[in-house]
C-alpha cells in the first residue's frame, strides 16, 4: 500500500489546491494520504467534504513549526480533529508569529535594496499563513533571482542576510495540543536539521521527553542508505515510524507524491495501528 503522510497544498506553501493534490495522489496510486500544511488546517477542512467518496483514504494533518532548545523543529500532527479549540488557538498564534516575522523579513529585504517584498509575498500567500517560500516566489517573479532555491541561498535560508529568527513554541506545548486534538505527533524530516549523529540522538530523546510519538523514518528524497541508522536511533528513543514525500510542487522533480523510498518491510508504520 502506497502511503504518504506529509504533503502541502495552497493552504500553506504548496502550489496545488487541496482537490488538485487529492487528484494527483489518486493518479499516483497513493492509498493513504495526509495533508499536512504548515500551521493550517484549511485544506484539511476543504477536503473533509469529499472524504466519503474519495478513493484515497485521508488522514487529517498539520505541520507545526516548533522549537527544541535553540533548534527549530517541524512536528506533524496526524489524525487530528481539525475543529479542536486548542488546535485552532495554536494556529491563530502561529499565524500572528508568521505575520510579524514576515514584516521583519520585508524590512530586511528593503535594507538589501528590494522593495515591496512583504506586500508581494502577502498577495501570493492569499489566505495561507505567510512563509518564506512566498517571499522566494515574489523574488523570482520580480526578477531578483532565477529560482526559489537561489532566493533561499542568497537571502532567506538559515544564516543568510534576510533570515529572521522566529520564536516558535516549545515542542512539548505543541505535542500537548496535538494530543488533546486526538492526534499523533511525528518529528518531521530528521535529516533536514543537519545535526551530528550525537545531536540528532539528543534531539530525538528531547522530542520523546516532550511526549512525541514517532519519527519520519523516510522523508522526500532522503539519501539512500540513511534509513538503517535512523531506524536504530528511533528505536533507541522508543519512537514509532512514519513516511512522507513532503510534496510541495509537481515541478520539484526530486520527490513526487508517494515517491519516497519504501519503509523497510520489517518496520511497522504508525498508520497500521490507527487505520
Ligand atoms: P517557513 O515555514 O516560513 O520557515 O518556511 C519553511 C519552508 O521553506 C519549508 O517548508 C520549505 O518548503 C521551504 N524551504 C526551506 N529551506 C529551503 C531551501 N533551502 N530551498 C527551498 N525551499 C526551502
Ligand atoms: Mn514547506
Ligand atoms: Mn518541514
Ligand atoms: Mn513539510
Amino acid at each position: 500500500m502506497l502511503v504518504d503522510l506529509h504533503t502541502h497544498s495552497t493552504a500553506s506553501d504548496g502550489v496545488l489546491s487541496p482537490p488538485q493534490l487529492l487528484e494527483r495522489a489518486r493518479a499516483k496510486g497513493v492509498a493513504l494520504l495526509a495533508l499536512t500544511d504548515h500551521d493550517s488546517v484549511d485544506g484539511v477542512r476543504a477536503l473533509a467534504a469529499n472524504a466519503e467518496s474519495s478513493p484515497v483514504a485521508l488522514v487529517p494533518g498539520i505541520e507545526v513549526s516548533t522549537a527544541i532548545g535553540a533548534q527549530a523543529v517541524h512536528v506533524l500532527g496526524l489524525w487530528i480533529d481539525s475543529q479542536h479549540s486548542a488546535l485552532e488557538a495554536l494556529i491563530d498564534r502561529q499565524r500572528a508569529r508568521r505575520e510579524r516575522r514576515a514584516e521583519a523579513i520585508g524590512l530586511s529585504l528593503e535594507k538589501a535594496g528590494i522593495s515591496g517584498a512583504f506586500h508581494g509575498a502577502r498577495a501570493l500567500a492569499g489566505d495561507a499563513p505567510l512563509s518564506r517560500p512566498h517571499f522566494a516566489r515574489y523574488l523570482v517573479d520580480a526578477g531578483h533571482c532565477s529560482s526559489e532555491q537561489q532566493a533561499f541561498r542568497r537571502w532567506l535560508g538559515k544564516g543568510k542576510r534576510c533570515d529572521v529568527a522566529c520564536e516558535w513554541p516549545a515542542a512539548d506545548e505543541v505535542v500537548d495540543v496535538i494530543h488533546s486534538a486526538g492526534g499523533t505527533a511525528v518529528l518531521a524530516h530528521p535529516l533536514k536539521y543537519r545535526l551530528t549523529r550525537r545531536r540528532l540522538d539528543a534531539l530525538l530523546a528531547a522530542f520523546r521527553d516532550a511526549g512525541g510519538d514517532a519519527l519520519e523514518l523516510v522523508s522526500g528524497a532522503q539519501p539512500e542508505g540513511t534509513v538503517p541508522d535512523l531506524l536504530k536511533l528511533g528505536q533507541r528513543n522508543q519512537l514509532g515510524f512514519s513516511t512522507g514525500s513532503d510534496f510541495h510542487n509537481p515541478a520539484h522533480t526530486w520527490c513526487d507524491l508517494g515517491g519516497q523510498q519504501a519503509l523497510p518491510p520489517a518496520v511497522r508504520g504508525i498508520w497500521e495501528s490507527r487505520c
